[in-house]
C-alpha cells in the first residue's frame, strides 16, 4: 500500500503530533510488508536507512501511530504484540505452529456487534475475530 504523505501530515498533525522522519519511515516499513510483524522485525528494518534509531524509539513510534489510527496492534496475551499497517478492523489466520499471521478475505461482519446481547453495562464499541489453523510452511 501506498502511503499518501500529506494524510500521514494531517492526520498526526490534528491529533498534535508533529510528522518526523522515524515515523514517516516506521510506518513505510510496515505497510512495505503484510507479514504482521512485531516491533524487532520492524526496527531491523528501519535501522537499515536510520542506523541511530533505537528499538524503544520504534516502540514509542508504534505507539504514536496506533494512537493515531494510522496502524493497529494485535496482541496475544503474554507474547509480543503484532503490527498491521492496515488501520480497518479485518479479520485474521494464525498458524498455531509458528505464529504466522495472515490477512483473511472475509467482508466485516456489521451486524455482529448489534446481535450480541450486551452484559452489564457494556456498550459495544468494536469487535476482534481471528481464526486459527496451520499454515502451508508447517503442514
Ligand atoms: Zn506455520
Ligand atoms: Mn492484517
Amino acid at each position: 500500500m501506498k502511503i499518501e504523505g500529506a494524510s500521514l501530515q494531517r492526520t498526526l498533525k490534528n491529533r498534535g503530533y508533529r510528522i518526523t522522519r522515524q515515523r514517516q519511515v516506521v510506518l513505510e516499513v510496515l505497510r512495505s510488508t503484510n507479514t504482521h510483524p512485531d516491533a524487532h522485525w520492524i526496527y531491523q528494518r528501519v535501522r537499515r536507512r536510520m542506523p541511530q534509531v533505537s528499538l524503544g524509539t520504534i516502540y514509542r513510534t508504534l505507539g504514536v501511530l496506533k494512537e493515531t489510527g494510522l496502524i493497529q496492534e494485535l496482541s496475544y496475551g503474554s507474547s509480543f504484540s503484532r503490527y498491521d499497517g492496515t488501520p480497518e478492523n479485518h479479520y485474521h489466520i494464525g498458524c498455531i505452529r509458528c505464529g504466522k499471521v495472515a490477512d483473511v478475505d472475509l467482508p466485516l461482519l456489521r451486524t455482529l456487534e448489534k446481535r450480541i446481547k450486551p452484559r452489564e453495562d457494556f456498550k459495544v464499541t468494536g469487535h476482534r475475530l481471528e481464526f486459527s489453523g496451520i499454515c502451508g510452511d508447517c503442514q
